[in-house]
């Protein structure tokens, strides 16, 4: 691989939170989600068909890509410290990544859609753009992530977007992002056999190796 040039900083924004689903009100509460509009704070996320909560796939899986960019020499910041907490909520996520002056804001999810073989990942990115970073460098960062993940064999999304991408106007964390941002859905929890791979700390890793990958790509 390419060397990274220094003084990257990366953040990673693990989806949801451990504590959401037994603080209803202060999760549901609304923030400002960009465009105009309103959305609840956070969400509980989804969970696989065996109980493997979305929270805790994607508290893992960021665990894993920041080991993997902070061996290259990338600076990682986190949007929450632990999966234990609530919130934060998407506005204050933006805020942080947009504070931290990062070169590359990574979300991190998986979905729950439950039609029946729907399975494979996407990279949702803000469209229209709200700002320069929002544009080609958004862009470029999704495409690097969605490289990534296919060159590790992984599947794109039988069910979203075009060839792994997925432009989005909807989403609060991207929409008020000022930073390069692309939001990673890395498959379906209700797919089983794809449930299977993400459950376990073999599949986690190569997804977190293909993101780390992805973002090591667009950083170089
Ligand atoms: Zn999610």
């Amino acid at each position: 691989m390419k060397a990274v040039p220094g003084g990257k900083v990366v953040v990673l924004d693990p989806g949801h939170n451990g504590g959401n689903a037994s603080h209803a009100a202060e999760i549901n509460r609304l923030v400002p989600a960009g465009r105009g509009r309103s959305k609840p704070c956070n969400t509980t996320g989804t969970a696989t068909g065996n109980g493997y909560a979305e929270h805790a796939f994607t508290w893992d899986l960021a665990m894993r890509v920041r080991d993997a960019l902070t061996a290259r020499g990338v600076k990682v910041v986190l949007t929450r410290p632990d999966n234990t907490g609530v919130g934060p909520c998407v506005d204050r996520r933006a805020a942080i990544g947009n504070d931290s002056g990062a070169d590359a804001v990574v979300s991190l999810h998986a979905d729950g859609s439950t039609t029946a073989g729907a399975h494979g990942f996407h990279i949702a990115y803000s469209a229209p753009p709200l700002n320069d970073a929002q544009g080609e460098p958004s862009l470029r960062l999704a495409r690097s992530l969605r490289d990534g993940m296919v060159a590790a064999g992984l599947a794109t999304s039988t069910y979203i977007g075009k060839q792994g991408l997925s432009p989005r106007d909807d989403l609060g964390g991207l929409n008020l992002s000022t930073r390069p941002a692309a939001l990673v859905e890395c498959g379906n929890m209700r797919d089983p056999a794809e449930a299977a791979v993400l459950s376990s700390a073999a599949g986690r890793q190569r997804y977190a190796d293909a993101i780390a990958n992805g973002v090591l790509g667009y950083l170089g």
